[in-house]
């Protein structure tokens, strides 16, 4: 057992000042933090708990952006109606994620902060996992691999990102606010995640003791063409093998912007660029899908277990792009 203290900060300055100890961590709704502590993935020296901060606010922007405070909750996110009628996308994202007990707990901050299910990080049994011990090799590679990555991974690892929320985030090109010693600053979702390379114990680019404040939504172009798409082993409570989040922007038929993000492939959410390029400016039909999906995975690697999820994943883009054209 690992000792561990618990503080409470009375205020967003405060709680920035407490996370320069060394071995602290920020917890809200702690529903993935308490886990790995409860497995010995994660061992913080100090809990800081953030819960009662006035960060769960949801607001609009100038412009008809809207701003998502780091702990408003899953369900209620969701539910806002500046969400339902601005961003449907992510209230579909939202809503395929995890259980409704699960989602009246979690928060925005902590599911941008989601760790990845890898059954090999979270078994600490196993000693290879470079992951949870930077060095000691990856055991997934050469071991059960069908959740694994198809894009961007690197011979160090292979996990992928978990979250539903992250890959509508990326699709809408959000920006996340973090406060840390040295002030604010705005990151880009495409810049939040990290691909694995040589740090894979690195999920994100937020620097020691810095405070997500929250996630700024830019103005709304995809409330009418939009769809996410979860494939999983079962119907709810599960993570996705693959996911597609498509936005698009519509003109008589013809697609004037393109976005589409997968989840369940890679260590981040990743964004088809090539494939939305493709879609600019033609009407869609199924050639055209098939073609965006190609492109979509070109680069894909699969491993010993996981090479259904390429097929999966371009019939999975066919389909989700498909219903975003459609909706109205
Ligand atoms: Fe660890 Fe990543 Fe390999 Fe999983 S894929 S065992 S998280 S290094």
């Amino acid at each position: 057992m690992n000792p561990v203290s618990y503080e409470r900060a009375a205020d967003v300055e405060q709680a920035v000042r407490m996370a320069q100890q060394p071995g602290a961590r920020f917890i809200g709704g702690g529903t993935n933090l308490l886990d790995l502590m409860k497995g010995g993935v994660e061992t913080p020296q100090r809990l800081i708990d953030i819960s009662r901060l006035p960060l769960a606010a949801i607001t609009e922007l100038p412009q008809g952006g809207v701003r998502i405070g780091a702990l408003a909750r899953n369900s209620d996110t969701a539910n806002h109606a500046l969400i339902r009628q601005r961003y449907p996308l992510l209230t579909q994202a939202f809503l395929s994620g995890a259980s409704p007990q699960l989602r009246n707990m979690a928060t925005v901050g902590g599911n941008l902060m989601q760790r990845t299910r890898c059954y090999y990080f979270y078994d600490t049994a196993f000693d290879m996992c470079n992951k949870r011990k930077p060095g000691s090799g990856c055991a997934a590679k050469e071991g059960h691999n069908r959740i694994h990555a198809i894009l961007g991974a690197s011979e160090h690892c292979i996990a992928t990102n978990p979250s539903d929320m992250n890959v509508a985030l990326a699709a809408l090109d959000a920006v996340v606010r973090v406060r840390g010693a040295d002030g604010e600053r705005a990151i880009p979702i495409a810049d939040f995640h990290t691909l694995p390379g040589d740090t894979p114990q690195r999920d994100t680019t937020l620097r020691p003791g810095e405070l997500i404040l929250g996630v700024d939504l830019p103005p709304p172009l995809f409330a009418d063409h939009a769809h996410y798409l979860k494939v999983r082993d079962r119907a709810s409570y599960a993570f996705a093998l693959v996911s597609v989040a498509a936005a698009l922007q519509m003109d008589n038929g013809v697609v004037r912007q393109a976005r589409i993000a997968l989840g369940g492939v890679a260590h981040k959410p990743w964004r088809a660029t090539a494939a939305e390029a493709l879609l600019v400016g033609k009407p869609l039909d199924d050639a055209l899908l098939r073609q965006c999906a190609t492109a979509a995975l070109a680069g894909a690697r699969a491993y010993e277990h996981n090479g259904f999820k390429i097929t999966l994943a371009q019939r999975a883009i066919t389909r989700a792009v498909r219903i975003a054209g459609q909706t109205a």
